[in-house]
């Protein structure tokens, strides 16, 4: 990358797994498209290596907005039936990134979109971020077991957004790599790194003064940097991923989740203003391994 607005962090020396291409890599997501949205780049970096690339997504979003009008009945408070039509778009974002092994935790359906806080969506009986938290966590833990990835990537502890599904997957995720673990299961399986995407603060920067006086700013919505939970400070990213080549795969993979993805969001803007590499290039922070006996009691207990 030679662009500007890869800021400071374009000499990031450091990438996943020490730079070594590891056999098997595991995703956790909340939702399809998320993992387009946060790490599709990287997904389809690590399996054009020849990496496993295994996804699994908590629920299947189905209090998610509609963006395509014809499909508007699909809603929530409708028909009900976004979370199946929400597979499908999965599926074949899947296959454009090159995501070997698709799962949805529990099985298809068994956990369900808890919408944002304070939503109708947070009381159902199948509300990820609000149910049975034990059950999850099992259910994560043996297929760690079944794929063995050497690498697991999902949110941070801030899920990156406020969804409680984000958060919630986060908490699972770090209980099951303790789980898979655990000296006492007679299949156990060690995951050696995890990883959690964020955005740089100085690339957010540059692109804040860039497109300040431009119409089709994709920053215009972002805010003060600090106070967002997506954003990281240049010194603190421990990988950046570099998969420019993969972009358009990643540009195709979000057109696949059409019912989701606005056609002015701002990743559409910024490749349309700044061509396709940037959004091919990924950063994350690591996710201590050695804290995860430290599970938040309030998220044992659900809320
Ligand atoms: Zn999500």
């Amino acid at each position: 990358m030679s662009t500007s607005m890869t800021g400071d962090s374009a000499t990031l020396g450091n990438t996943i797994a020490g730079g070594t291409v590891p056999c098997s890599m595991l995703f956790v997501h909340a939702h399809p498209d998320d993992e387009t949205i946060f790490t599709g780049a990287t997904m389809a970096h690590y399996a054009a290596l020849g990496t496993r690339v295994a996804l699994v997504t908590c629920t299947l979003g189905e209090q998610g907005d509609i963006y395509v009008p014809e499909l508007a009945h699909l809603a929530a408070d409708q028909a009900d039936q976004l979370g199946g039509y929400r597979f499908s778009e999965l599926r074949t974002a899947c296959g454009l990134l090159g995501v070997s092994q698709l799962r949805m935790l529990g099985g298809a359906g068994r956990y369900r979109d808890s919408g944002m806080p304070g939503t109708s969506g947070n009381a159902h009986h199948r509300a990820f971020g609000y149910t049975d938290v034990a059950s999850a966590i099992a259910e994560l833990a043996d297929i760690i077991v079944e794929l063995k990835p050497e690498v697991v990537l999902t949110y941070d502890e801030s899920g990156l957004t406020a969804h409680p599904d984000h958060v919630r997957t986060h908490h699972v995720t770090m209980a099951a790599i303790r789980t898979a673990a655990d000296p006492a299961r007679i299949d156990r399986w060690e995951v050696r790194e995890a990883y959690a995407p964020t955005f740089p603060r100085g690339l957010l920067e540059a692109g804040q003064v860039r497109f300040r006086a431009s119409s089709e700013n994709p920053f215009a919505d972002v805010g003060e940097l600090g106070s967002l939970p997506f954003v990281t400070a240049d010194g603190l990213l421990d990988a950046r991923v570099d998969g420019s080549p993969h972009a358009e795969a990643k540009l195709a993979a979000l057109a696949a989740h059409a019912t989701q993805i606005r056609p002015d969001t701002w990743l559409y803007a910024l490749a349309t203003n700044l061509g396709i590499e940037p959004t091919g290039v990924e950063y994350y922070r690591r996710l201590p391994l050695s804290t995860l006996d430290v599970f938040p009691e309030s998220v044992a207990a659900g809320p």
